[in-house]
């Protein structure tokens, strides 16, 4: 199991945050809520500070108004992945505000569709806001748009990261990516069928000894086998196989189907757990923190409306301004808050983020133990 452990000030570290985790459409009901509605779009922060962005659902929408929020933000350079075409994974595009701020420069990455043909991701962008579906055209977006065709097999790099794609197994087509840092590896594989041969072994390649393997789980075994069988999408069975069979360090169950509830998603994790040890289920708000030798996991706590009290210890380790470590233990409590808090707790709340002193570690309350990394946090 990954160990949350003090990092030094000076070892390299990547860290994952998750936006959006729903597969095909978002979702507003309550009994989605603990993990979230919005669609796939997750952040990834090279060890060398670079930021990018994998996919472009609606998550992106609350992570372009984090980036205006940061002190750094008078320039916005991220690196955008988008793996395919799917209104899931577009979304977001139009609702990303430093798409409308002139200095911004965003580059994007993204492949040629057979259906679309030469700058498809412009002509997505293009058709996203043409007439009668928004109310501006393309000309109201001033950032500099920066657009890179990649296929499957390509290698190139991005500031801290060595980046390799490979074709997935999904209709109409899409790309895994893997991301080499000095902190470890991340691979993201989402919106994938098992069944191809090619496809299967190459995915198999690309997740090859992968520190974090973000993996497509919309589906239980038992679906994939029936009645969603060609519908390009992946079980926990299929991510927990190749995870065993190609050494990958932490599986990440991701694309969560809209009409799985949070007890259905509980469930596939637990089931999940029983084969495979280091099984995270993608949550919005989950950070997680590869240093050289660990994996720190933060996960948000319930959100308002399904919250409970709790009371639970955390640890918290971090540095102070002066550059000194510091590990201390603490009781947190939650109580009713406003209705506009977007998450119980502030230590991984988004919205709580400019600049903290102290970076909380360990793991974060949820009162709902079943989708707590084991106990790490001890409800009194
Ligand atoms: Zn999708
Ligand atoms: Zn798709």
């Amino acid at each position: 199991m990954a160990k949350p452990s003090r990092k030094s000030a000076s070892e390299p570290v990547a860290t994952l945050r998750f936006w959006g985790v729903r597969g095909s459409t978002p979702t507003v009901d309550k009994a989605t809520w603990r993990y979230g509605g919005n669609t796939a779009c997750v952040e990834l922060t090279t060890p060398q500070g670079a930021r990018v962005i994998l996919d472009c659902g609606t998550g992106l929408r609350m992570l372009g108004r984090y980036l205006e929020s940061e002190p750094e933000s008078s320039r916005i350079e991220p690196h955008i992945f988008v793996t395919h075409y799917h209104w899931d994974h577009i979304q977001g595009i139009p609702f990303f505000s430093p798409l409308y701020v002139e200095q911004n420069c965003l580059q994007f990455y993204s492949f040629r569709s057979e259906y679309l043909g030469r700058d498809s991701l412009k002509r997505v962008f293009e058709a996203q806001m043409a007439h009668p579906y928004f109310p501006v055209d393309i000309s109201a977006m001033s950032a500099r748009r920066n657009f890179t065709e990649v296929a499957g097999g390509d290698q190139f790099d991005v500031p801290g990261a060595r980046v390799k794609a490979t074709w997935l197994h999904h209709p109409q087509g899409c790309l895994g990516f893997r991301f080499d840092t000095s902190a470890g590896s991340i691979v993201y594989a989402t919106d994938n069928e098992p069944g191809d041969p090619k496809l299967d072994q190459s995915l198999r390649q690309l997740a090859e000894g992968a520190d974090i393997f973000i993996n497509d789980a919309q589906f239980t075994p038992e679906q994939l086998a029936t009645t969603r069988k060609g519908w390009g999408h992946s079980s926990w069975l299929e991510g927990v196989k190749i995870a065993a069979e190609v050494g990958v360090k932490n599986l990440v169950l991701f694309h969560h189907d809209p009409d799985s509830s949070d007890k259905n998603v509980d469930n596939i994790l637990r089931e999940a757990r029983d084969k495979f040890s280091n099984v995270w289920a993608a949550a919005e708000g989950m950070v997680m923190t590869l240093g050289d030798s660990n994996l720190d996991v933060v996960i948000p706590a319930v959100r308002e409306g399904l919250r409970r009290d709790t009371h639970f210890r955390a640890m918290v380790t971090g540095f102070t301004d002066t550059g000194m470590a510091f590990e201390e233990e603490t009781v947190i409590r939650e109580s009713a808050a406003p209705r506009t808090a977007p998450c119980a707790c502030a230590a991984t709340s988004s919205a709580s983020r400019p600049k903290p002193k102290k970076i909380a570690r360990r793991w974060a309350s949820c009162s709902r133990s079943s989708c707590l990394p084991r106990p790490k946090v001890a409800p009194e």
